[in-house]
């Protein structure tokens, strides 16, 4: 068997379009643009990039784009300010704030401060727990867009046996979560669970959020199986190259010979996290506007 291939950067270039035109329409109704607040900390070279392409990527939806760049040794209280001007400021829909955040920052007080109501990373404790207990919040980005995809290719998910290994609170918890909502039947693996092999070899759909380059190979998958893959990991670079090249948690050629659909990396499940931002933000928009968002966003 030769596993279809996930084309998660055509499906996110689908949801950007779909986004940009509803807020268009959004504009058009209510008289102002849905806005993103993006706030970041410091010169990390990664975040940079991130924070570079998520404002191009609002602006292309459009979107209105406020980006806030501060200095390595900004102060919790000053972030703080920030963050409370962002809840109070009617042209925000949504706000997030990049991580990590340097060291002398605590995370989980700084979330904690953003406006649920505006948190369309999903990474506050209210909107954890809403989705615990099914109420409408906001999902973190690329499990929902892993969900995304994951209906897209197999629609119903009832009865069907997942495994999320890694259970991070920003991909493997929210996405046992939403599995477990589609009535699935979950389990989550991770780095002390027994004999990982043999618990993957159960699943018809897997999906993998640890960080290990190409851990999960064919012996590891149930024929069919369709496998997610949310790793993002850089091999050394060959001689001669300057950079390794990208890859998942999966072994992408040997697994496809056993699975029946598998996301590649770069390509998967990447794209759909900016894309899945944009819609939470255009959604967050609608409810703060007293409007039904549209159902297929
Ligand atoms: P994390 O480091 O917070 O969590 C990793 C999880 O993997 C942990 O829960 C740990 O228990 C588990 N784990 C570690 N070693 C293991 C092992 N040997 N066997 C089984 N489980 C093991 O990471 P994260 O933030 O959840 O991210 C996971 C991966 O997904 C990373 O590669 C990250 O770069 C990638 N990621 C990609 C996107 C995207 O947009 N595509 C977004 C977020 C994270």
């Amino acid at each position: 068997m030769t596993a279809t291939r996930i084309d998660g950067k055509a499906f996110a270039a689908r949801l950007r379009e779909r986004v940009g035109a509803y807020a268009a329409g959004f504009e058009k109704s209510v008289g102002r643009k849905a806005g993103l607040a993006v706030v970041l900390v410091g010169e990390d070279a990664a975040s940079q990039v991130y924070v570079g392409a998520k404002g191009k990527a609002t602006l292309a939806a459009n979107m209105a784009s406020f980006e806030h760049r501060l200095p390595s040794d900004t102060t919790s209280e000053a972030l703080m300010a920030l963050v409370e001007q962002l809840n109070n400021d009617d042209s925000v829909d949504g706000i997030l704030v990049q991580l990590p955040l340097p060291d002398h920052l605590d995370e989980q007080s700084i979330i904690a401060a953003i406006s649920p109501d505006k948190d369309v990373d999903g990474f506050h404790v209210i909107n954890a727990g809403r989705l615990s207990v099914g109420q409408t919040g906001f999902v973190p980005c690329t499990p929902l867009g892993c969900m995304m995809l994951l209906t897209d290719r197999l629609g119903d998910l009832s009865g069907l046996e997942a495994v999320v290994i890694g259970r991070s609170n920003i991909v493997g918890k929210p996405m046992a979560q939403l599995l477990l909502d589609a009535n699935a039947t979950v389990t989550i693996a991770h780095s002390r669970t027994n004999d990982l092999a043999s618990v993957v070899r159960r699943a018809d759909i897997v999906v993998a959020a640890v960080g290990r380059p190409q851990m999960i190979g064919k012996d590891w998958l149930k024929d069919g199986a369709t496998v997610i893959d949310v790793g993002i990991n850089r091999l050394p670079p060959e001689p001669g190259k300057e950079k390794g090249k990208l890859v998942g948690d999966v072994a992408f050629d040997e697994a496809s010979e056993v699975a029946g659909a598998i996301t590649p990396v770069p390509g998967g499940v990447g794209p759909m996290t900016i894309a899945v931002l944009l819609r939470n933000t255009l959604v967050a928009a609608h409810r703060n506007a007293g409007l039904e968002a549209p159902a297929d966003l």
